[in-house]
């Protein structure tokens, strides 16, 4: 007998169907008890005489007939709350333990968050996290979808790469083969997307995990997924337009609705006079309580800032290219380098920054001349991004890109305050992962065929 979805059972009246999935809970009226069973796609009341004792969250499966409930007992609040099942019989597949760890039935936000993610796989039977990660799967399916229309490649990029400086700390990886060498998780994909349009793919994407060192915040973790992008012979403009695009296409599929098409522009100073920030949130007190997603794009971004030392630091992105001739020729000449201009863009949503991205210099000379800009002297500026100066020098295309922080942008539209809320197994505020307790220690076997001594701290 092929297996019923609790979703199909109202249409399957007076037939005989085999359905299986959680008890989602038990009301034992001695000789008659009732069970509400979960799957995937619902839940169900099933009616059955001297049954089993059952604990709720136990897998079953039911074989019985698919009746109407009395009228009395029709429940409006559910799909199936028109009918029950007549239950003929019943296996226990799983058993679960009297006492779950957590409860599952509400939103759970008032639970200890160390105990949450410890049973993170019960966690996340609550509907809430169900509904959460179903429509993050759902965003990036649109969002790939469109990118395929538009003629994108999907590539993957290393997980194992070099040290770079793209602003935060880098989480190293010990070689086995190399002792005392290290590979850096990437930061993003930046350099290889640029190498990719180098090699005249013209169109990249790729759904990325970026990884870094910094310390956890509400809307920060060390992993965070990224809608990755570069184009080759694009301005500032068409970036921004396709980004937008997948964006209103996604996000509508999913039913969120979005305050202003196109989406306002504004430029980092207007930004500054007008709201003090480069972050701002454009909503209406009844937009905030529709739950409206409400865009801006921020552009005209100064390049360099000064740091703690009272060098130049780049305030986005290094690979980035000033903004128009005159200032690229301040940039070649170290001139006026506080009034230097980036090519970059980034998006606001409700006050948080979703995305960001820029036209990217590809003269080497350029990229080059940012890094003296920074204080690097030649070889440093060759061990660094040598190798993104030497790729330039075969044909490196004009190119631009961006990447959206998307759980951020569903953390707004799910009405989520932590983009740990939007993740299946996130680390914790702390640090830790889920489930499993890392960080931990390693046998010394195993920091020995690394040539590694761990000090003392
Ligand atoms: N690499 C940048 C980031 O991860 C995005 C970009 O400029 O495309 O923020």
């Amino acid at each position: 007998m092929d297996r019923t979805l609790i979703e199909e059972s109202a249409g399957k009246i007076g037939e005989k169907v085999l359905i299986k999935g959680w008890v989602d809970s038990v009301r034992d009226h001695g000789k008659i008890t009732f069970i509400d069973l979960r799957d995937r796609t619902g839940i169900l009341q099933c009616v059955g005489q001297n049954l089993p004792k059952l604990t709720s969250e136990s897998v079953v499966e039911i074989v019985g007939k698919v009746k109407n409930r009395p009228e009395k007992l029709i429940n409006p609040d559910l799909l199936t709350g028109k009918v029950e099942i007549e239950v003929e019989k019943l296996s226990v597949l799983s058993k679960s333990k009297e006492q779950l760890p957590l409860p599952i039935d509400g939103d759970g936000l008032d639970i200890d968050e160390e105990v949450r993610l410890k049973y993170r796989y019960l966690d996340l039977r609550r509907k809430r996290l169900q509904r959460n990660l179903k429509v993050r799967s759902n965003y990036v399916r649109y969002a790939r979808e469109f990118l395929f229309e538009q003629d994108f490649v999907e590539i993957e990029t290393p997980m194992l790469t070099k040290s770079t400086p793209e602003g935060s700390r880098d989480f190293i990886v010990p070689s086995r083969v190399y002792p005392g060498k290290f590979f850096a998780l990437p930061q993003s994909p930046q350099q290889y997307k640029q190498l990719l349009m180098v090699a005249g793919f013209e169109k990249y994407f790729q759904i990325a995990r970026c990884i870094r060192d910094e310390d956890p915040r509400a809307d920060r973790g060390y992993e965070h997924t990224q809608i990755d992008l570069e184009m080759s012979f694009v301005d500032r403009e068409e970036v921004m337009k396709l980004v937008e695009d997948m964006t209103v296409y996604a996000l509508e599929k999913v039913d969120a609705k979005i305050a202003k098409k196109p989406f306002p522009v504004i430029s980092y100073d207007d930004a500054m006079k007008k709201y003090g920030a480069d972050k701002f949130d454009l909503r209406s007190d009844k937009e905030k309580k529709e739950g409206v997603l409400s865009f801006a794009w921020v552009t005209d971004f100064p390049f360099f800032e000064k740091n703690d030392e009272g060098g130049w630091t780049f305030t986005h992105n290094p690979f980035s290219a000033p903004i128009n001739d005159e200032h690229e020729e301040w940039l070649m000449s170290g001139k006026n380098i506080d009034k230097i201009k980036t090519a970059q863009y980034d998006l606001v949503c409700n006050g948080l920054e979703v995305a960001g991205g820029s036209i990217r210099a590809h003269k080497p000379e350029v990229l080059e001349a940012t890094y003296k800009i920074m204080g690097y002297a030649e070889n440093e500026i060759e061990e660094s991004v040598g190798h993104m100066i030497e790729s330039f020098k075969y044909g490196a295309p004009p190119h631009g890109g961006c990447a959206q922080g998307f759980e951020r942008l569903l953390s707004a539209y799910l009405g989520e305050d932590y983009l740990r809320e939007v993740q299946a197994f996130p680390q914790s505020g702390r640090g830790r992962t889920s489930v499993m307790d890392a960080p931990s220690k390693v046998s010394n076997e195993q920091l020995k065929e690394l040539g590694i001594t761990v000090l003392k701290r």
